[in-house]
Formats: C-alpha cells, structure tokens, sequence
C-alpha cells in the first residue's frame, strides 16, 4: 500500500495515508516521473554558461513556466568548488 500524494509506503491493513488523508493504493509507490527519460523528447539546449547565478536565474524562470529541465556538467561546479583556482 503506498499514499499517492506523498508516496510513502504502508503495510497492509492501512487505508488512508495518516499525513495526507487520501486512499492509499494497492501495491508499490511508481518511480519518481523524473527517472523516466523519454528518449523522444526534444531537447534543447537554452544556456551554456560557468555562473551559478545565471544558471540559478535561468531554472528559475523554467521552473515558474513549468517546464522540465535537465543540468548537464555539474560536476564541472563540483571541481570548481575544490579549487577556485
Ligand atoms: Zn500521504
């Protein structure tokens, strides 16, 4: 049994999610939408850029316009965080 609001998992017996009180469905929760990578998808690249704040801006503005994003490379922050240098 899992809560489909906040999917957190039950055990058998329980029928409404103590914290969201919905029904809770049979089963395991789904996996999380964004595993799913549609290989379909069209995407384009919007900004290429080293600045956090540009970056910080631009999935801002994306995720006011509910729209799904991906950041490549940030392990390239990662290495620049260790030395800036
Ligand atoms: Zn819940």
């Amino acid at each position: 049994m899992y809560c489909p609001t906040c999917r957190v998992e039950y055990r058998e017996g329980f029928t409404e999610c103590a914290d969201c009180r919905v029904s809770l469905l049979p089963g395991m929760p789904p996996p999380e939408p964004s595993l799913h990578f549609d290989p379909n998808l069209d995407l384009v690249v919007i900004l290429e850029t080293n600045n956090r704040i540009q970056l910080a801006l631009a999935a801002g503005l994306l995720e006011d316009a509910e729209i799904p994003y991906f950041v490549l490379g940030q392990i390239a922050t990662l290495v620049t965080d260790v030395d800036p240098f």
